[in-house]
């Protein structure tokens, strides 16, 4: 079935563009005829993204830039080159495992500041950008995970930064409503991965039989609700979190 164009003309911007659930969603949304900007740490996995979205739709453009969305400065930068893109997807993220009793303060603050700070600074930017341009429609969605709800032992990091994104999430949708930009959150479950990749075989065989649907997800499943999400189909959806985990129940 071939896929819609429902995002034909609007520029989206994809933190964490190079790997995993952010290429899967520039795939998506290149082929639904958006332009995207492919923006991230690595530059050299971005420019794979590149090389891999369809240009079907007349004045449809791609590039990569390269950004740290834990800095303002850089994310500034990122926002700046390009024109206020009415689709943002906060799609960067890392994780850096260890039980509460053994984490270290800087492994701590490391997530906190990718995860949830990067959040931060670039749904600011790209709002302050809409704003000022009186562009009055975007659609900003964020990352956060089924473990921000459910924690997850060995994540006590992870599981706080993705908690604090899906409050950010709310709070971006009450306060910028007004200007017609409307802000969701994509909580994935277990998908497979470059950031899952060395999950050990024994801790997903432990996990699967806790998912509905019986495996793990893949990026463009999560893709497939970024765009409606991004699209006009979700219109009159904001504040929301939508989770795309199978079923996944962390008890
Ligand atoms: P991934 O590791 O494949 O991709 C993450 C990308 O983010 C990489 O390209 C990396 O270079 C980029 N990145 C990391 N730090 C950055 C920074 N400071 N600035 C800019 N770019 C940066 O991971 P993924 O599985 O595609 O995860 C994407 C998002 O989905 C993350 O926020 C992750 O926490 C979230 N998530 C993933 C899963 C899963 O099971 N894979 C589950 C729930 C949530």
């Amino acid at each position: 079935m071939a896929a819609p164009c429902r995002l034909i003309s609007r520029l989206a911007v994809v933190s964490g563009g190079g790997s995993g659930i952010g290429r899967a969603v520039c795939q998506r949304f290149a082929s639904e005829g958006a332009s995207v900007v492919v923006a991230d740490r690595n530059e050299e996995s971005a420019y794979e993204t590149l090389e891999l979205l369809p240009r079907d739709y007349r004045g449809q453009e791609h590039v990569t830039l390269g950004v740290d969305v834990s800095l303002r400065e850089s994310v500034g930068q990122l926002v700046n080159t390009i024109q206020p893109p009415s689709i943002c997807v906060n799609a960067a993220g890392i994780t850096q495992d260890e039980f509460l009793l053994k984490m270290t303060e800087n492994d701590f603050d490391k997530v906190i500041q990718v995860n949830l700070k990067g959040t931060f600074l670039l749904t600011q930017a790209v709002s302050m950008a809409l704003v000022a341009a009186g562009i009055s429609k975007g659609s900003i969605i964020t990352v956060g995970s089924i473990v921000g709800k459910a924690g997850n032992i060995g994540q006590i990091n992870y599981s706080a930064s993705k908690a604090g994104v899906e409050g950010l999430t709310r709070t971006a949708a009450k306060e910028l409503s007004r200007y017609g930009i409307r802000c969701n959150c994509v909580l994935p479950g277990f998908i497979a991965s470059p950031m899952t990749e060395n999950v050990p075989e024994k801790v997903i065989n432990k996990i699967t039989p806790f998912i509905l649907l019986g495996r793990m997800g893949k990026p463009a499943e999560v893709a497939d609700v970024c765009a409606f999400l991004a699209s006009d189909d979700s219109q009159y959806i904001t504040g929301v979190s939508i989770e795309v985990a199978g079923g996944l129940f962390i008890g």
